[in-house]
């Protein structure tokens, strides 16, 4: 049995909707895509979700990547993998005069998003992304300090595009994935000295599985070879 449940927010006319897909009997595990410009991504998660029957979370609201909301003073551009502690959406650094009332809204956002994709059993959450930034891929959890220090461990097979990766919270998921030759990132286990807000921070604090699975734009194919791994190995 499937159910489609959508939330919508509305702010400085900005609207914001989050639809789950969500199905009565389900494997344990959620998947859940985060940005909205990230067309792979989104179209690989969904098409598994509707044949697999895993429940499905999925934010819309301006069409790019980030939440933005035009006030009076100007525009306030909130990254959606930014808000899922008190201290990552400090981080972002409000400063216009209506801050409150958008730091207000991604709180409920927030509360609407968790409520969707941790129903019932489900103790796993499989992010979906696209790299939409070259410089972005497992290479920058070697190079680029802005990365590299969350990383615990790092694997990498130098025959998969460095922009097809998972990036795991759990030891035993970043062992399985290393022996099966995948490109993988371990994240250290919580400090809040590396809190900037993401969704697989919230995981960690709250020790929830997370597998994220990165992949290039257009790479449908390993994209959903590797969501349909991720599923295998949390069911
Ligand atoms: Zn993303």
């Amino acid at each position: 049995m499937e159910e489609k449940r959508v939330k919508y927010f509305s702010l400085y006319g900005q609207a914001i909707f989050i639809t789950n897909i969500w199905y009565k009997f389900y494997k344990n595990c959620s998947l859940i895509c985060l940005h909205e410009n990230e067309y792979t991504a989104y179209e690989s998660a969904l098409e598994i979700c509707l044949c697999e029957k895993i429940p499905f979370t999925y934010l819309k609201s301006s069409g790019s990547r980030n939440i933005v909301f035009k006030t009076q003073n100007g525009s306030i551009e909130i990254d959606p993998n930014r808000i899922w502690t008190d201290k990552g959406i400090e981080n972002l650094l409000i400063s216009d005069k209506n801050a409150n009332d958008v730091i207000a809204l991604l709180k409920e956002i927030r509360k609407t998003i968790i409520g969707f994709i941790l129903d019932n059993s489900i103790n796993s959450i499989i992010s979906v992304h696209n790299n939409y930034n070259k410089n972005f891929n497992i290479l920058a959890y070697y190079h680029n300090p802005v990365y590299s220090y969350v990383a615990e461990n790092i694997h990498i097979n130098k025959n998969i595009s460095s922009g097809n990766f998972y990036y795991v919270t759990m030891r035993q998921d970043f062992e399985t994935l290393k022996e099966l030759n995948y490109n993988v990132v371990l994240q250290k286990p919580y400090n809040a000295f590396f809190d900037d807000g993401s969704l697989s921070i919230y995981c960690s604090i709250n020790n929830i599985r997370y597998i994220n699975v990165e992949s290039n734009f257009n790479d449908y194919n390993i994209q959903k070879q590797m969501i349909s791994k991720a599923i295998e190995l949390t069911s």
